[in-house]
Order: structure tokens, then C-alpha cells, then sequence
């Protein structure tokens, strides 16, 4: 087998990833539960059938993607065809992080090989379940000598990194994007860095506030607010904030009942140091709803803070859990400041329905993708690309995006024999006026 030139034999092993999902799914979703009580209904909709929808694409499209594209010719290469070849880059490393740990590693490496590249996954160490499962699935699906799953921590990730790749792909923060960057540099191996960062959600004054409400309180309490592009904190005009905080009391309570401890559909905080680091950021008499916390389980409810500090710990850094900070503002110019203060984020939201207020916030800000009147939902589109910009990362992908992402795009000139235009070739004698006078005209 060569699964750099063989497409019939990437395409044979990717519907065998698809019937060993498929036969494990349950093993899936139970290892989500057992590793944060991921509730079996987000397990289905963000990580299994999002892999499987992804791998039924990648495996129908496949030809088409592949394919030398054509392209229009320069007329200066008369006569000749064009094109560009896709080109797998060879060993590819994927390392993946623990919130959607699942789908963040699968979905690049059904893109890495559907592109013909050999792939070493590193899963991550805190789901130790599904990670496990992943490695099985891998190991039953795929020579080692194309795909491996290697396990470990932090430790394991960095021998890794030391080793000559041909293309990194990273999810994870923002402090391990770096140390990633460095170690591709050393052999400036191309890398995509899928990070994080902190996602405004701006609400103005013709918002349907209680539509944005639930929609609001959906993306960002799903996954217990574990979710690179959930929305960080709210920014809303001074005067609807009353109301507003009335209705995402009263979402909250729909969503998750008046104890969402005892909810199924609410999931837990990966780990003791994450819980410590979320319950620091909450300062009690800020507290608008929720605010209770459990140690033995790691939960934290739902919790709304009302107008943090600029300098407080919650307004500081991603904070990538299940609180919420309401801020309000006066004027346009306060928005600006207060987005602006942060590097670029990876998702940015509005709701309003003033079309140009949306566009404005849509085009003064740069982010890596984002909603107008929803949250979350541009991830499931995979014809958009995916992926920050500055510190929220580099590269994007989904969809063919991904199948290119892993490719080296070759540009080929394929030139006919049938006429040779003498007037490229030197001696350029008396060649110069003539030139000049082509060029100008083309
Ligand atoms: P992380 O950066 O701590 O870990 C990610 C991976 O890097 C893990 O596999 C881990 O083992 C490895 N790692 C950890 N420390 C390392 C080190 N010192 N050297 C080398 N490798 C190391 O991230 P996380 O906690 O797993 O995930 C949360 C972060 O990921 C959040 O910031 C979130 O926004 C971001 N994220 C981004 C996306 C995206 O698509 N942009 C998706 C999910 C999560």
C-alpha cells in the first residue's frame, strides 16, 4: 500500500474508521460520560456524529478533492496547460486537547489522511477514557506504520515536538501554542495552531434579548462552558441589561432546572486544577445567579457576575467554564475599548437587529469567525473555514478546507511542444522595444 499516491486505499481505510465508529459509538459517548459526564446528547451532536457526518463527506469527495486542478494559463507560457497538484506532506503530528476530545482529534486526522499523510495523534492526557478508545479504534482501522496514537502528558507531547515533522497541528492554549510554534521553527515546519481567547457577545438596544437569551445561555453553558469558542463575556447597552439578566436567569433555569447540580444535561470541570483556577474568578457579592460549587464532583453551576472589574481575574484571561460576565455599555466607542483591550479572539457575537450595527461589529474587529444573532452554530457549517487569527491562532479548517490544509499545493505548467516563441531567448538584440510593447499591451 502507498498512501501517499493510493486514493482508492485512503478511501478503503477511511470507511473502516467510519465502521469502527460506528461500532464503538456507544463505547464513545460512555467514555465522554465517564471522563466529565458529557451528557450522551452533546456527546452525539459535538463529537461523534460531527466526526462521522465529516468522515461521510471527506469519503465522498474525496476524487474531486484530490484532483489536479485546472487553472487559466499566463498567456506569456503560450501554449501551455496549468494546474495545481495536492501533495501530502508526509509525517504529520496531531495534538489534540481534552474538551471535545473526541471530535478536536478525529477531525484532523480523517483531513491529514485523507490527504495521504502518515499521522501520530497525541490525545489528551485528562480523558483518559476516550482517549483510550480512540487509540483502540486507531489501532483496529490502520497499519502503525500510518497511523499511530501515542498517549501522554505534557512530557510525552514535548518528545515529540522534538522529533522532524513534516506538519504540526495543534489545538490547545494559547501558552502551548507558543511552545509548539518554537519547536516546528527549529525545522520550520508548517504548523496550524487551533487556540483560544476571549469571545465578546455584543447586545444592543434592538436585540430580541429573549431569543439571544436562550441562545446565548445554550452556547455557552454546553459542555459546562469548556468550549474554545463559547462566549466569554457579554457586553450589552446599559439600558436592556436588567431585563436581559431576567431572561438568562430564566433560560438557565429551563435549561438546567432550579439545581442544575442533579441535571443530566449539565457536564463537569475536567479537572481539580481547572475548578481551583474557575472558582478563584468568582467573587461572591458579584454573583447574579448560581455561584455554587462542589469540589468532590468538580461542578460549578451556571454562574452569572455582575460587571467584573477590567483587572479582575475572570475579565484577565479565556476563562473556558461555566461563569459569565455581564458588562454593560453606554456607547460604541465603550465596546471598542473593551474589545480591543484583548488580543483577537476566536469567536466574536452580536445580536441586533440593526443590520448595520452587526456589520459594523462584524468588520471593526478582527476575529477568527463568529454569529450574528446566535453562538457557536458557524462551527457546524464545515463549507466555512475554521480557525483564529493572532493569538486565537493560525490556519483554518473543515470540510475540503481540511483535505487542503494538509496538502502541499504544487503549481505545475505543463507546456505543448507544437510552437516555441523564440522571444524569451537570448540574445535579447533588438528584442527590447518589442517586449516592452507586448507587456504593455497584456
Ligand atoms: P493545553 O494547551 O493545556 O493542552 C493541549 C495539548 O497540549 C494536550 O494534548 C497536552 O497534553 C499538550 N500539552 C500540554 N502542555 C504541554 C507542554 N508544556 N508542551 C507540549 N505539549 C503540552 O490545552 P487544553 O487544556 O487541553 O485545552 C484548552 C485550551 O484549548 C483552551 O485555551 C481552548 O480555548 C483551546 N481550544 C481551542 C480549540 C480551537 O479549535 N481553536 C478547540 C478546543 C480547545
Amino acid at each position: 500500500m502507498n498512501y501517499r499516491t493510493d486514493l482508492e486505499y485512503r478511501k478503503e481505510t477511511l470507511i473502516k474508521l467510519l465502521n469502527q465508529i460506528q461500532i464503538h459509538e456507544n463505547d464513545i459517548i460512555k467514555a465522554l460520560y465517564d471522563d466529565f459526564k458529557k451528557p450522551a446528547f452533546e456527546a452525539v451532536l459535538t463529537e461523534t456524529n460531527y466526526i462521522i457526518s465529516e468522515l461521510k463527506d471527506t469519503i465522498k469527495n474525496l476524487d474531486k478533492w484530490a484532483k489536479p486542478k485546472k487553472v487559466l494559463p499566463s498567456i506569456l507560457n503560450f501554449p501551455s496547460t496549468d494546474f495545481i497538484y495536492k501533495e501530502a506532506y508526509g509525517k504529520v503530528l496531531i495534538i489534540a486537547p481534552w474538551n471535545y476530545p473526541f471530535q478536536l482529534a478525529l477531525c484532523p486526522l480523517i483531513a491529514a489522511v485523507s490527504a495521504g499523510n502518515q499521522v501520530v495523534l497525541k490525545p489528551s492526557e485528562l480523558t483518559p477514557k476516550t482517549s483510550a478508545i480512540i487509540a483502540k479504534i486507531i489501532l483496529k482501522t490502520f497499519h502503525v506504520n500510518h497511523v499511530e496514537v501515542v498517549q501522554g502528558g505534557a512530557e510525552v507531547s514535548q518528545n515529540l515536538l522534538s522529533q522532524r515533522w513534516d506538519y504540526i497541528f495543534f489545538t490547545g492554549s494559547v501558552a502551548v501554542g507558543k511552545i509548539v510554534a518554537k519547536a516546528a521553527a527549529e525545522n520550520l515546519t508548517p504548523v496550524t495552531l487551533e487556540l483560544g481567547g476571549k469571545n465578546p457577545c455584543v447586545i444592543d438596544e434592538t436585540a430580541n434579548l429573549k431569543l439571544a437569551a436562550k441562545r446565548i445561555v445554550w452556547g455557552k453553558f454546553i459542555n459546562a462552558g469548556q468550549t474554545c469558542i463559547a462566549p466569554d463575556y457579554i457586553l450589552i447597552q446599559k439600558d436592556m441589561k436588567n431585563k436581559f439578566i431576567e431572561y438568562l436567569k430564566e433560560e438557565i433555569t429551563l435549561a438546567y432546572g432550579e439545581n442544575p447540580e442533579e441535571s443530566p444535561d449539565f457536564a463537569r470541570i475536567i479537572d481539580l486544577k481547572n475548578w481551583k483556577r474557575l472558582t478563584n474568578m468568582i467573587e461572591p457579592e458579584k454573583v447574579l445567579l448560581g455561584g455554587k460549587t462542589n469540589i468532590e464532583s468538580r461542578y460549578i453551576a451556571p454562574t452569572l457576575i455582575d460587571e467584573p472589574q477590567l483587572d479582575s481575574l475572570i475579565m484577565k484571561d479565556e476563562i473556558f467554564g461555566p461563569l459569565l460576565p455581564i458588562l454593560s455599555y453606554k456607547n460604541e466607542a465603550e465596546i471598542d475599548n473593551i474589545v480591543s483591550k484583548y488580543e483577537k479572539p476566536l469567536s466574536l457575537y452580536v445580536f441586533s437587529d440593526n443590520k448595520s450595527f452587526a456589520n459594523k461589529m462584524i468588520l471593526n474587529h478582527s476575529f477568527g469567525g463568529g454569529c450574528i444573532n446566535d453562538t457557536v452554530i458557524h462551527f457546524s457549517n464545515n463549507r466555512l473555514p475554521f480557525g483564529g487569527v493572532g493569538h486565537s491562532g493560525i490556519g483554518a479548517y473543515h470540510g475540503s478546507l481540511s483535505f487542503d490544509l494538509f496538502s502541499h499545493k504544487k503549481g505545475i505548467v505543463k507546456k505543448a511542444n507544437w510552437l516555441d516563441l523564440p522571444m524569451r531567448y537570448a540574445p535579447y538584440k533588438d528584442k527590447l522595444k518589442s517586449i516592452q510593447k507586448i507587456l504593455k499591451w497584456l
